[in-house]
């Protein structure tokens, strides 16, 4: 049996197929399924390495062996940077807007809707 050095910790550990010792080989099977999880509850959010290290209180080398091990390829587009991610967030700011916009336009005429019904039936008898 091959022995390696963890990636990770640095500790010696025999090689099963793996580049992290099986204590990190666990650590970041339970830190992908934070992060996936994370990343399904906050798909608006522009996730990378840091944010994600920060937000998960995890060691940002765990999850930049996650990304170099290929775990979060498919839930990270680690690759759209610069411009594109910039008009991303710009498209994201204005959607929240837009959202906030008809949030209020929508309880708006519910809470005239309820004053003018008010209204109406306080000064029922006395104007009519
Ligand atoms: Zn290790």
């Amino acid at each position: 049996m091959a022995l390696l050095t963890c990636r990770l910790c640095r500790k010696i550990f025999t090689a099963a197929g793996g580049r992290t010792c099986p204590a990190c080989k666990q650590r970041l099977d339970e830190l992908y399924v934070k992060v996936r999880d994370f990343l399904r509850d906050n798909p608006k959010l522009e996730a990378n390495v840091e944010s994600l290290s920060t937000s998960l209180e995890a060691d940002i080398r765990d999850i930049q062996a996650l990304v170099d091990m290929g775990y979060l390829d498919r839930d990270l587009k680690l690759d759209s940077a610069g411009e594109e991610t910039d008009r991303q967030k710009l498209a994201l700011e204005f959607e929240r807007s837009l959202n906030e916009m008809k949030s209020s336009a929508a309880a708006a005429p519910q809470r005239s809707a309820v004053s003018y019904g008010q209204q109406l039936y306080s000064d029922k008898g006395r104007r009519r």
